[in-house]
């Protein structure tokens, strides 16, 4: 059997639904399973409101649950007909009706908890989830939609709760195993999960490809397809990088690596589950189903014949991620004195926050932080052990290929392409991990960076010297 997960801009209207149960159906001898996100957008306008409702904004909150409403309904109605297009109306009818009486409940309290805002979220799943049910249905296939809060149980750390893997494994057996036995197509929602009570939660934002992983790792699942709307994991953002081009196979280290990084094209958790069965992760482009997208799996290509010399077949992808904070912290207490990093990341972990990039020097630490939270705090009892400068508004870019150690001159070239594209090399780490160079420059001056390191890296004609170095 394979999963296909399938994004927000691939179930958005009538012609991306009709074209999904189309790519569905030609699959159907490899027994799918399929699992959907909300439409695009819809996530995002559930969550305003929610938020409009807390706020008392009771109106504006009805009237975006009316566009959302003409929305849906009209995708049913030019979908569907017959009894599947009725089955879909009286559902939604039921589903909206609730939504009014929670935009309600919640403008009455004029609190928004963590709990009540992933009920919020947790329709836009379902919306498109019955309406590819009935069209796969209308289209003469088996298919049954299975609720994912049936299986996808989770702790109760709302909005980004962690799936509890052994009661998953019971959950599938029960529920999904018999049907795909039976070859009935499965049509879950992503993202949506439930605590072992039922109570309604989410994986976090993005979180269908993680859904689509457990689901398909649980299941041995010969593959695990991510239908999106660019045809594969690309050699960089194709937001920032226009001619940025798919990237055919990657490991699942790099892959990892880049969604961690930033490249939102999968969720950083994905490859977890697929990993551990080393299941393939293939993603594809809905709109050109034929194109070869990339396919991530735990071969490496380059454990078996060596790098090329000038390297440039080493490098996959360039990520980036805005938003970033770095502190600084600089103590000359900390020259050849033991125990003072430790204090530092002590006060870290006290305050829970997660430090991506580290750079150490004899007096100084410098490190990156992805939000705000906290920070204010974590500095100010920094600042009883060193002193310590909070620098905003910066951007993380990870340069990614298994072996990049092995080549040299690749930082030279990065670094030589940013000089002269005019960008400030802010912070370097290098060394930590065999597959990445990651830096930190200024947000503003990432849409000069990433296509000076793209050509470098894929556009380059005349390659510079790089000399393999063995290891
Ligand atoms: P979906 O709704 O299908 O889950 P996402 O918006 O989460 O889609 O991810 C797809 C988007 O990721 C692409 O449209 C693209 O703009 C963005 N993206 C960022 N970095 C990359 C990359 N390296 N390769 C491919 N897509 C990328
Ligand atoms: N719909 C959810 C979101 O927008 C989950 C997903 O699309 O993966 O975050
Ligand atoms: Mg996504």
């Amino acid at each position: 059997m394979i999963v296909m997960k399938f994004g927000g801009t691939s179930v958005k209207d009538t012609d991306s639904l009709t074209n999904v149960a189309e790519i569905v159906a030609q699959h159907i001898d490899n027994k799918p399973l399929v699992v959907l996100s909300a439409g695009a957008g819809v996530t995002d306008t559930l969550i305003n409101i929610a938020r409009k409702a807390a706020a008392t904004d009771i109106q504006s909150a009805l009237e975006n649950v009316a566009t959302l409403r003409e929305r849906h309904f009209a995708t049913a109605k030019t979908l569907l007909k017959g009894e599947y297009l009725n089955t879909v109306l009286q559902a939604f009818t039921k589903q909206f009706e609730e939504l009014d009486m929670l935009i309600k409940g919640v403008s009455i309290l004029q609190e928004l908890t963590p709990r009540v805002l992933d009920h919020f979220m947790s329709f836009g799943e379902q919306w498109s989830c019955l309406l590819l049910e009935q069209k796969l249905l209308q289209y003469g296939n088996k298919a049954g939609w299975i609720d994912s809060r049936e299986v996808l149980i989770t702790d109760n750390d709302f909005k980004n709760a962690t799936p509890l893997f052994d009661v998953i494994e019971n959950r599938v057996r029960q529920y999904i195993f018999p049907l795909i036995q039976k070859s009935t197509i499965v049509v879950t929602q992503g993202f949506i999960g439930a605590t072992q009570d039922g109570i309604t939660t989410t994986i976090g934002r993005g979180g269908s490809d993680y859904s689509a992983a457990i689901i398909g790792s649980l299941l041995e699942a010969r593959e695990i397809q991510i239908w999106t709307d660019v045809s594969g994991v690309l050699t960089a953002n194709p937001g920032m990088v226009p001619d940025a081009r798919p990237v055919r196979e990657m490991t699942f280290n790099e892959a990892a690596e880049l969604a961690y990084f930033g490249a939102t094209v999968l969720h950083p958790s994905t490859i977890l589950p697929a990993i551990s069965k080393k299941i393939p992760v293939r993603v594809l482009n809905s709109n050109r189903p034929d194109d070869e997208g990339t396919l991530i799996t735990a071969n490496d290509v380059h454990g078996k014949r060596t790098v090329q010399p000038n390297g440039d077949d080493v490098i996959k992808s360039i990520a980036h991620r805005t938003g970033i904070t770095v502190i600084r912290i600089q103590s000359t207490r900390m020259l050849m004195a033991h125990g003072f990093l430790a204090k530092v990341f002590e006060i870290f972990a006290r305050h829970k926050k997660s430090v991506d990039v580290i750079a150490t020097s004899e007096v100084g630490i410098s490190l990156t932080v992805d939000d705000q939270l906290n920070i204010d705090r974590i500095a100010n009892e920094l600042d009883d052990i060193a002193d310590v400068s909070v620098l905003p508004e910066k951007a993380v870019i990870s340069i990614v290929g298994e072996h990049l150690k092995k080549v040299l001159g690749i930082a030279g070239r990065a670094f030589t392409a940013l000089g002269n594209a005019g960008v400030n090399v802010e912070l370097i780490s290098h060394g930590g991990s065999e597959i990445n160079l990651t830096f930190v420059i200024s947000e503003d001056q990432v849409k000069d960076a990433l296509p000076a390191l793209h050509s470098e890296f894929f556009s380059k004609t005349t390659k510079s010297e790089g000399r393999e170095i063995s290891t």
